[in-house]
């Protein structure tokens, strides 16, 4: 008797610690989508002003920028870079809102994946060489054609490589396109900083950073990964991450190929 209520007054506390664990998740996840949902409303109001705000600035420096004393258009590209990066964090974060609100489909179409992912981790090939970095594109054609949303493939790949670029400091950045188990596999392996063991299960959660993570530059949102993590779940794929610290991280991203989707409407009639 005394054997069998020693177990049932386990399994009361079991239980007890189990819906405590439970309510204390969904707390955090309701606090997580109030905090989406509070910026989310915010972007949206600052979008416009943004907007009116960089696009002079844009025009003075392209129309006058030569003639301008250098202290003004220094002073003007500092503003420009820094409206254009909140500028980036209110479209992530409207961009996670829609994708959250089930508003946003992958719409894939036919890509020549390996060259098209060649030339997105190009666009960063210079930002690379000016920290010091060697970057190494290696993307040979696939087995078969795929098929993938254009804008959100540039949006992961233009995302890792980025990452990877700002979290090294010294050595090499390898991307990396293949096929495995008839899927399309994305590697991008950096010799950076590293991250924590403790830190991986929740990386790609949205507002993650890592705690005095050593950082090139500590520009960022922490909503970079969220975003990726997402953009691949719109195409049926999955995003892992293998890193130690100190020696680098691999980040893996795998999709099916895919087939394009029915193609869209053709386009209106010319008027009468
Ligand atoms: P952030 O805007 O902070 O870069 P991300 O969502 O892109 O946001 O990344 C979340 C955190 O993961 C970063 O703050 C950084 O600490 C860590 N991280 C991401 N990529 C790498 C990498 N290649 N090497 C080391 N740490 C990384």
């Amino acid at each position: 008797h005394e054997l069998l209520a020693g177990q049932v007054a386990g399994a009361v506390v079991d239980a007890r610690a189990y819906a405590a664990e439970r309510a204390r998740a969904e707390a955090l996840a309701e606090l997580d989508r109030a905090k989406t949902t509070f910026f989310a409303n915010v972007s949206h109001e600052l979008r416009t002003p943004l907007t009116l705000l960089l696009g002079p600035i844009t025009d003075a420096l392209a129309e006058s920028g030569g003639e301008l004393p250098p202290a003004v258009r220094d002073q003007l590209t500092l503003a420009l870079r820094n409206g254009q990066r909140l500028q980036r964090l209110v479209n992530d974060l409207l961009e996670f809102v829609s994708i959250e609100s089930g508003r946003t489909a992958a719409v894939r179409v036919a890509t020549d994946l390996p060259v098209y992912t060649a030339e997105l981790a190009g666009v960063l090939r210079a930002a690379a060489e000016r920290a010091g970095l060697t970057l190494t594109v290696d993307c040979p054609p696939l087995p078969r054609p795929a098929a993938v949303d254009v804008r959100m493939w540039e949006k992961i790949v233009l995302n890792l490589v980025a990452n990877a670029v700002k979290y090294t400091f010294v050595g090499r950045i390898d991307v990396r396109l293949g096929a495995e188990d008839d899927r399309v596999v994305l590697r991008v392996s950096d010799t950076g900083v590293g991250i924590p063991a403790a830190e991986l299960p929740a990386l790609f959660e949205r507002f993650h950073r890592v705690a005095d993570s050593p950082a090139r530059s500590r520009e960022g949102t922490g909503l970079g990964l969220a975003l990726v993590r997402e953009l691949v779940g719109l195409h049926g794929g999955t995003v892992e991450v293998g890193s130690e610290p100190g020696v680098g991280s691999t980040f893996t991203v795998r999709i099916p190929f895919g087939t394009p989707d029915a193609a869209a409407p053709p386009p209106a009639s010319p008027a009468a």
